[in-house]
């Protein structure tokens, strides 16, 4: 051979060695190759199990996928670019034999109201927005509006609301609509929705399943019923991560509810701090006896873990007076995004619910002096110090 074939074809190909490796490693290959050509035959027709092409499934992105679906207690999972890939895909199998009305919880993520809105509603999703910790009204919504399916998140942004998954669960069934739940508040350590009757479980990754703020990921994690749509759906739409992403998410979950641990710790005295700081005006977070939800949580979420989100408002505080505390912040990290393994401040007015219309901010209890904190995992004593002087 000459050299600009060996250049192309010397040592790829080898026959799967014989040594596992202890991690799975980042396969790259955009396609696979198996022994015969009748070998092939059966891959692409799904009788035999195996790898083709990298939009159907890879081995990082599959063992990611089992990795998770564990966690979760689902039947399968499947790796998406993104969480906002995850929950697209997620309703548009949820929906693809079913009304094409969505019934969505008032208080969810901000780009999730711009997808329903926005991506979907153009090609036919009409969604109704419901308060899901009202159980009646959402009786009351399936009755009239006949959902195909409800979508939840299992603790509410940013003023940390819990779902009652299980009673949820149960309207949906006698309506036959889909639950959808956004988990990735709660995370399979406090709350697996698919236990309490959820259909399809959703995650931003790039959350607290990977941790460390370096990778944008999403995971749907599905029952039994939903699964062949999914990736029937995904092998042609392909919003799928990439090998380097799933490496990446997964060497990032292992070490998740170690993690989650910290958070739920650091949160919880995090919390009690700022409830007896003179500066503040309130706090939310489930682990406080006052909370609305709190049969919930006892129902629901494991002893002393309510999640490493913690959100306060400030004394009398206006735009002003908050960005001058989240620029006195010295190690507090001032960022979008949660779950990451430092402490992040984020202020809800100017970011996430800035689009939100003032009525609509109102109507959910978001006010001018709040600020969203997510616990890290660094040493307490050092979290509130910074807390301390910013708030002085
Ligand atoms: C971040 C987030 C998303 C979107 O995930 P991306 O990975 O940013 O696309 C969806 N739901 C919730 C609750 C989130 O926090």
């Amino acid at each position: 051979m000459k050299i600009h074939t060996k250049a192309v074809h010397a040592g790829d190909r080898k026959p799967a060695p014989v040594e596992i490796p202890v991690s799975t490693p980042i396969h790259t290959a955009a396609s696979f190759i198996t022994p015969t050509t009748a070998d092939q035959d059966r891959v692409f027709g799904g009788e035999q199990k195996g790898f083709a092409y990298q939009r159907y499934t890879n081995p990082t992105n599959e063992a990611l996928e089992a990795q998770i679906a564990a966690m979760e207690n689902g039947h399968g999972a499947l790796a998406c670019a993104s969480g906002m890939a995850a929950l697209q895909l997620a309703l548009q199998t949820a929906l693809l034999e079913r009304p094409r009305t969505l019934l969505a919880a008032r208080d969810i993520y901000g780009a999730t109201i711009k997808l329903v809105h926005d991506i979907m509603g153009p090609w036919g999703l009409q969604t109704v927005w419901v308060d899901t910790n009202d159980l009646q009204a959402v009786e009351r919504a399936c009755q009239e509006h006949q959902p195909g399916a409800l979508l939840i998140e299992t603790i509410s942004n940013p003023l940390l609301r819990v779902s009652a998954t299980d009673g949820l669960a149960a309207i949906c069934r006698r309506h036959k609509a889909a639950l959808l739940v956004d988990n990735t508040f709660a995370t399979p350590l406090l709350e697996r929705p698919l236990e309490l009757g959820a259909n399809m479980v959703i995650h931003s990754t790039t959350k607290y399943l990977n941790g460390h703020g370096d990778v944008l990921g999403g995971i749907i994690i599905s029952d039994e019923q939903h699964f062949e749509t999914l990736r029937r759906l995904s092998r042609v739409a392909g919003p799928v991560m990439g090998p380097f992403e799933a490496y990446l998410t997964m060497r990032g979950a292992k070490t998740f509810p170690l993690r989650m641990e910290r958070h739920c710790e650091n949160a919880t005295r995090l919390a009690a701090w700022l409830s007896e700081h003179e500066a503040v005006e309130q706090v939310f977070f489930p682990g406080r006896h006052d909370h609305p939800d709190r049969e919930i949580v006892e129902r629901l979420l494991p002893e002393r873990m309510y999640g490493g989100m913690v959100s306060f408002e400030i004394r009398g505080a206006r735009k002003a007076q908050i960005f001058a505390f989240l620029d006195r912040l010295r190690m507090v990290v001032c960022a979008t995004s949660l779950g990451d393994v430092h402490t992040m401040a984020l202020y809800p007015w100017i970011s996430s619910h800035r689009d939100v219309p003032p009525a609509h901010k109102a109507e959910m209890g978001v006010r001018e002096n709040l600020v969203r904190v997510s616990t890290g995992i660094e040493d307490i004593g050092d979290i509130i110090a910074d807390f301390a002087q910013a708030l002085a």
